[in-house]
């Protein structure tokens, strides 16, 4: 290709609002142009390394057996009521109707879509395991896109979805995908950790998360400094640096010696550090209550105090509605005590209360269900909404607590004794210091962003839609799925990310949009017939070549060579080919000198240079 040709409008800088290397540089290089925000159109060079993420993906799954189909991006809403999403999504959802008044959703995702078009054709236990994907363009309408195509609205994204008769058989599928997630991460030149997206603490793993270590990313990880533990901080458990009571009774017992509790006065007191300092003890003494609301809890509160306030309605509803998913409730409210110390993790909780969504309660319904205004709250004799305590709570038996009026606190409060709560569950943040859940170590906390995601998912699609199939007994029985996705736009800018430097992009071989740029001093006569030469020469052992034949000054070109990237430049000049041996200047876009090499000897050396590269990633 001639760089004359190609369309790649280079800049000297980058738009002010790029805060991150990959971003500036996807502008600078012209591989990248905003539309608008969030919205990006891939120019040509930036196009042709983002097939190549893309190809790399494609093998990989095409290696374990994944087969690729193409649906749509647009997907009719009616799937999306049927599993219940069109109601729990929110506003990531982009909702259009067509002219009938039919609506519609940009796919953000494709669950819904996939689990149709197996619904139909799936009959007997034959058809099964069955894996299928897709390379297809994802829209999600993020409240903040942010870092160029990092955070997109629009993206592309791998994702690939798989059914099966039991969990052992979701399991092999799972650990393919684990291993050819690695294999295109590492293929791609990434280096990528895994981090349980689930709590670890039952053993096994249902859910893994494709990290990059990036002070931009959105994710804090925890990982132990002795064993291989590694967690996402939304699910990561720890040991207890207290003792466990076996059970209420003992509880109990641990409360003998403590009096009963006493109503104190703590006038103008309201936060925890506030307390502690009036008080003279320790945030571990106190019992942090605070209230949630929680939405589209599916969680079964049949038995929960409280619950006439809040809606009960079965999801999703509509007359498409085929299978069982769970009845759930539009709006709740819960208290969650938690040691002082300690915060409440509200991914955690949301996934406790199988709810879409849990915030902070506005001030009027924390004063509507304690009775007193914000940061009097506590579980003694709170009685309008369900307690949920997080285990730390249970080996507290001499804690402080609002005592639900103004200006009020109890002390000597015990677990157990004084009060019950309606759950005890694990709803804490686990921080760096922390005890690691397997081994005990120390924990330490990493920033990371996310690229893929592999996720045993369990009935929850195949039963709200209605999937079954006939197993050996002839049977009717419901598939077990699982989803495995990888942002394509984000794995090509993460590159970039961990391989550049000062002056540009470093392409590992295998994604770079060419592999050598060669650069005539001067396009004309002699130098002009050995660029040609080489070029063709390169391109027929299948080496994509840029030949930067513009009339500019070189070091405009070696700029330009530089901030896009390619691995292995080439330059000629006059005086080197008028040699009694003809030479060319060789250099690697790592390294800083270059060194000649026989005009006749570059193409062999390149084309095995370009290969062995290939191969070293690839094995
Ligand atoms: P995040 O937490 O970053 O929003 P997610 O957990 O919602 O991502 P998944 O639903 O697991 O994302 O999607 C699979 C992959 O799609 C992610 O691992 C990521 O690489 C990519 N992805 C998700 N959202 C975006 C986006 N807005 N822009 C670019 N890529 C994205
Ligand atoms: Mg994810």
């Amino acid at each position: 290709m001639r760089y004359s040709q190609i369309f790649v409008p280079t800049l000297r800088e980058a738009p002010g609002d790029a805060a991150i290397a990959s971003h500036q540089l996807m502008f600078r290089t012209g591989m990248i142009r905003r539309l608008a925000n969030g919205l990006f159109a891939y120019l040509p060079v930036g196009l042709r390394s983002l097939r190549k993420v893309e190809r790399i993906a494609r093998e990989e799954m095409d290696a374990i057996g994944s087969q690729e189909i193409k649906p749509t991006v647009m997907a009719p809403g009616e799937l999306w009521k049927e599993s219940g999403r069109w109601e729990t999504m929110g506003e990531g959802l982009l909702r259009v109707k067509n002219r009938l008044g039919g609506d519609f959703v940009v796919s953000p995702t494709a669950e819904e879509v996939f689990t149709a078009l197996i619904r139909d054709e799936l009959s007997s236990y034959r058809q099964l395991p069955l894996s299928l994907y897709q390379i297809n363009t994802k829209y999600r309408d993020e409240i903040r896109p942010r870092y160029g195509v990092m955070r997109g609205r629009e993206f592309i994204m791998k994702d690939a979805y798989s059914w099966h008769c039991d969990e052992a058989s979701l399991d092999k599928t799972y650990q393919d995908m684990g291993k050819a997630y690695r294999r295109i991460f590492k293929r791609c030149g990434l280096s990528v950790f895994s981090v349980r997206a689930d709590s670890g603490t039952m053993g096994g793993s249902g859910s893994e998360e494709f990290m990059v270590e990036s002070v931009i990313g959105d994710n804090t990880l925890l990982l132990c400094k002795d064993c291989g533990y590694a967690a996402n901080v939304e699910k990561a458990g720890c040991k207890p640096d207290y003792q466990v009571p076996a059970s209420l009774n003992a509880a109990k017992a641990l409360a003998d010696s403590v009096p009963p509790p006493e109503r104190i006065d703590t006038p103008a007191v309201k936060t925890i550090e506030e307390l502690c300092a009036f008080l003279k003890v320790d945030a571990r003494s106190f019992i942090k209550t605070l209230i949630y609301r929680a939405v589209n809890v599916e969680l079964d509160l049949s038995t929960a105090p409280g619950m006439v306030k809040s809606e009960k309605r079965r999801a999703p509803s509509g007359e498409t509605h085929r299978g069982g998913a769970p009845e759930s409730y539009a709006e709740a409210f819960f208290a969650v005590c938690v040691r002082g110390d300690l915060d409440v993790n509200e991914v955690k909780l949301a996934s406790i209360l199988k709810a879409s969504e849990v915030a902070l309660a506005a001030d009027t319904d924390v004063e509507r269900f304690t009775g007193a205004p914000v940061g009097f709250a506590g579980p003694l004799g709170l009685t309008t909404i369900p307690v949920i305590a997080d285990e730390s709570v249970t080996a507290m038996h001499d804690g402080i607590c609002g005592a639900l009026a103004k200006d009020q606190h109890y002390a000597h409060v015990a677990y157990g004794r004084d009060f019950s709560p309606w759950l005890v569950a694990d709803v804490r943040v686990v921080k760096s210091g922390d005890c690691c859940p397997l081994c005990g170590g120390e924990l330490y906390e990493k920033k990371g962003n996310e690229l893929g995601h592999i996720f045993k998912l369990g009935y929850k699609y195949t039963a709200s839609m209605g999937v079954s199939y006939l197993d050996e007994n002839g049977k009717n029985r419901v598939p077990i799925m699982g989803s495995y996705g990888i942002g394509i736009d984000r794995t090509l800018a993460s590159i970039i990310e961990e391989h550049h430097d000062e002056r540009g992009i470093i392409w590992p071989m295998t994604v770079a949009p060419y592999h050598v740029i060669i650069i005539p001093i001067k396009y004309e006569g002699s130098v002009k017939i050995a660029a040609d030469q080489i070029a063709s020469t390169l391109e027929n052992t299948g080496i994509e070549v840029l030949l930067d034949d513009r009339n500019e000054r070189p070091g405009v070109k070696f700029n330009d060579a530089d901030l896009l990237g390619i691995p292995c430049r080439v330059v000629i000049g006059d005086k080197n080919l008028a040699l009694d041996n003809p030479q060319v200047e060789v250099k690697h876009r790592n390294e800083n000198d270059s060194r000649l090499v026989p005009l006749n000897m570059v193409a062999h050396e390149l084309t095995a240079f370009v290969y062995g590269k290939i191969t070293q990633l690839n094995l």
